[in-house]
């Protein structure tokens, strides 16, 4: 089953194209599943927090919107593809019962969260913040991702690669950042959480390698040895790029022996063959 379990929308203010195109461009690549996780803007936060924090996502009333269009779509599409709902979520700490309240009575399959800021260090997103060294950025990073596994708010955090993306290694070198992937991994198992395998992640690995060395395959590996829940997505932000770089990485997965993967229907996991 080929499934992408991290697509964006227009609802969020900076993807672009229109929801119909991301599930048409699925279809045209023989997906059998998506599940677009939009971000969830920042709306629902303490009145501090709200100022400190930037935005980028949808804003309350197009909620609604985003799910009833979803829903219009999952009908008239649904000889051909299965159509899933969820959110991309800031996993932001000390927030979740304010969280809890502003999602309601709002039914999702699937709500990943993420890591895109260090609210202890910057408020600012990882990709503004210039700090060397950077062993603080890193231990404060895989805290927070920790933290998410445990909070049981989501299904799977995504794209747990995303710092090296952003920063040089720390002091220790890859070595310590496989540490706290191991940490992270286990995490995620200890929790029952899915681990997001995030294609952009495959690509920017792809294009890079940190000190001669692959984190992402590490992690891959180490996801493979462990046999961790994963998710799989694309994040992808423009139509054209929903399953994006599948035909390279679903063989590389099958390599690290993962050969599963999840889908989620009303938060409910099922694992289905990958492929
Ligand atoms: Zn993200
Ligand atoms: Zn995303």
């Amino acid at each position: 089953m080929i499934v992408d379990y991290h697509i964006h929308s227009p609802y969020c203010g900076h993807a672009h194209g229109q929801i119909i195109q991301y599930i048409q461009a699925a279809i045209q690549k023989g997906i059998h599943e998506i599940c677009f996780t939009d971000h969830l803007g920042r709306y629902y936060l303490s009145k501090v927090q709200k100022r400190r924090l930037w935005d980028w996502g949808m804003n309350e009333r197009n909620l609604p919107r985003y799910l009833l269009e979803i829903a219009d779509l999952r009908d008239v599409f649904s000889n051909q593809i299965s159509i899933k709902s969820g959110l991309e979520i800031d996993f932001i700490e000390g927030a979740d019962e304010l969280l809890k309240s502003a999602l309601g009575d709002y039914v999702f399959d699937f709500k990943i969260g993420s890591v895109h800021c260090l609210p202890r260090i910057s408020w600012k997103h990882l990709s503004e913040i210039q700090e060397t060294p950077t062993d603080r950025i890193y231990n404060e990073y895989f805290r927070l991702v920790n933290a998410a596994f445990k909070s049981n708010l989501f299904q799977s955090i995504a794209h747990i690669d995303f710092i090296w993306r952003y920063f040089q290694m720390p002091s220790g070198g890859c070595s310590a950042v496989r540490q706290l992937l191991d940490s992270a991994i286990q995490s995620a198992i200890d929790n029952d959480c899915c681990i997001e395998i995030n294609a952009n992640g495959f690509m920017w690995s792809q294009a890079n390698t940190v000190d001669k060395d692959d984190l992402f395959c590490y992690m891959l590996k180490r996801i493979g040895d462990l046999g961790a829940n994963t998710t799989i997505g694309s994040d992808a932000h423009e139509p054209f790029l929903v399953g994006k770089s599948y035909q390279t990485l679903i063989p590389v997965l099958r390599e690290f022996n993962i050969t599963s993967t999840c889908i989620f229907t009303d938060s409910v996991r099922h694992v289905v063959p990958l492929g």
